[in-house]
């Protein structure tokens, strides 16, 4: 009897483990959705050395923006959410994840500056933005300081006092790069956009006279064929590009061109693979083709957002932890697929 009851409790136990299995599978995270190909093995390590030592000071040079080998440099990066509303995110545990991760050589601090930013409270934030720089510099990464604002010309004192400061602190840091207007809305370039640019670019040289700063341009940072015809006075100016793969194609890659034609560099501090408003289907093929245009021009990007709000150009899934360190099941279709292409074209540093 004792032989039969032990055989029946094994038979039991191994339904059991079978039945607990298939549970527990139905109802697991689901990894991603979208088919994930092997990443490829970057073609180099770079061991013994960060990416800032290895690029060194960037500058520009013509339409493009170049190193210490006066070649052109292509950076890769992620940009961080609204300062006010994903400041969990902006610590030196996420920079130097996405170093060692994601291939980052490039992060992006969004300090906001309205709706509960800076203005409401500049200590606060900016000090958001001092854990992120700090930690760039930490980890040999390059970072921009942005000014998240689509107002900027209505705040040009406290935003001159911003990048002064930030110019004094950080001048003589190659990672630091200066974005001093996130997106301008449908304003004059020449009347608006441009003279507050050139304010801040004289402010940050009087203290800083090489460090990159990019500027914005009108409609959201799109018009960079305006601001090419009619350009800010200064040495190592870039210009600011965004697009959101969803929504501009084709006719904003010929935009860009015709600005890099007419002789100006360009830098995306800001794109997202989704529609303009920050939702809607991740068009991994658009942005392909976006990826191509970037690669074939040298134009370095940072990538909207390490995020965990529930839309779609978010590249983390609602509850990811706020240290870094995250499975692959963290990471939504965007989230996955803008770290592969960093993963497979982005050189690995120490
Ligand atoms: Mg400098």
């Amino acid at each position: 009897m004792k032989n039969v009851n032990i055989i029946i409790a094994i038979v039991i136990l191994s339904f059991s483990i079978t039945f607990c299995k298939k549970t527990n599978s139905s109802t697991a995270v689901t990894p991603v959705d979208t088919v994930i190909p092997v990443v490829p093995t970057p073609e180099k390590d770079i061991t013994n050395s960060s990416a800032v030592d290895y690029y060194g000071p960037l500058k520009v040079a013509g339409n493009r923006i170049t190193g210490k080998a006066d070649s052109a440099v292509q950076l890769r990066g992620m940009s961080f959410f609204w300062s006010q509303w994903m400041g969990k995110y902006y610590n030196t545990n996420v920079v130097k994840w996405l170093k060692d991760d994601w291939y980052c050589n490039v992060v992006r601090a969004a300090m906001a500056v309205e709706e509960g930013g800076y203005l409401t409270n500049p200590d606060m934030e900016k000090q958001k933005v001092l854990d992120v720089v700090d930690a760039a510099i930490a980890n040999g990464v390059y970072v921009i300081i942005d000014w998240h604002d689509h107002h900027a010309s209505d705040h040009l004192q406290q935003s001159a006092k911003f990048f002064v400061e930030m110019a004094k602190k950080y001048g003589d840091k190659p990672n630091v790069i200066y974005e001093p207007f996130n997106e301008p809305l449908q304003v004059s370039w020449k009347s608006i956009v441009k003279p507050y640019d050139q304010t801040i670019i004289d402010s940050i040289r009087k203290y800083d006279p090489d460090n990159l700063i990019i500027c914005g341009t009108p409609t959201w940072s799109q018009d960079v064929d305006i601001a090419a015809t009619d350009t800010l006075v200064g040495s190592n100016i870039a210009y600011t590009l965004h697009f959101y793969s969803g929504t501009h194609k084709q006719s904003l890659r010929d935009k860009a061109k015709a600005a890099l034609d007419k002789g100006i560099a360009l830098l995306v501090t800001e794109y997202g693979t989704t529609d303009a408003t920050g939702n809607g289907v991740v068009n991994q093929d658009e942005t392909s083709l976006w990826y191509k245009f970037l690669d074939t021009n040298k134009i370095s990007w940072c990538n909207w957002s390490i995020a965990d709000k529930n839309e779609s150009s978010a590249a983390l899934y609602a509850g990811t932890p706020e240290m870094g360190n995250w499975a692959n099941n963290q990471l939504t279709t965007s989230g996955y697929f803008v770290r592969q292409e960093m993963k497979s074209k982005n050189l690995r540093f120490k």
